[in-house]
């Protein structure tokens, strides 16, 4: 059993995430979507509301499992009999920090590989950050996130929009 972890803030999770999802799922037979409780981050999403955006878009598919963490992620990762970690990478910007994890956690755990993969292009500029930012100032466009993290952006904007 080839078992990977996908970990990431999922803050919410977006079509590119769900995008690497599905390509590693090819790759290995079993894939854990970690989600970082990250408190330092200061998530807009809640660590409940996180999971429940991905548990709603993975219903059904068998070879994935979705947990929260909260501590060192190659501890995590041994403790869960992870062969690997798995990250996207969009574009150049991404390189550096994504080296940089991927090093610190080799030199921590040699054994635990990170593997980089590529999503389709149509979401090489998707990112949580930035969906969060057009739907706060009332942006619309193609949906680059499930129906559900949909949903949630807008409620929050109109939610804003109300308190202002
Ligand atoms: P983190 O806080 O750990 O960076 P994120 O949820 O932002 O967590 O991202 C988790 C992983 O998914 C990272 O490797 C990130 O580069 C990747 N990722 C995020 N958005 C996309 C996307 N649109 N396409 C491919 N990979 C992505």
């Amino acid at each position: 059993m080839r078992t990977a972890l996908y970990p990431g803030s999922f803050d919410p999770i977006t079509n590119g995430h769900l995008d690497i999802l599905k390509r590693a799922l090819k790759l290995f037979d079993h894939i854990i979507l970690a989600i970082a409780a990250n408190e330092e981050k200061e998530p807009t999403f809640s660590l409940e509301e996180r999971l429940q955006f991905v548990e709603e878009n993975v219903y059904g598919l068998e070879n994935v499992s979705v947990e929260a963490f909260d501590c060192l992620l190659v501890e995590y990762a041994r403790k869960k009999e992870a062969i690997a970690l798995v990250r996207g990478l969009r574009a150049v910007s991404d390189f550096e920090y994504e080296f940089q994890m991927a090093q610190m956690n080799r030199h921590m755990d040699a054994e635990i590989e990170t593997i980089f993969l590529m999503p389709n292009e149509k979401y090489f500029f998707t990112s949580s950050h930035l969906l969060k930012l057009v739907h706060k100032y009332g942006g619309e466009g193609p949906a680059l996130v499930p129906t559900n993290v949909l949903r949630a952006l807008k409620a929050s904007y109109k939610a804003s929009t109300k308190s202002d």
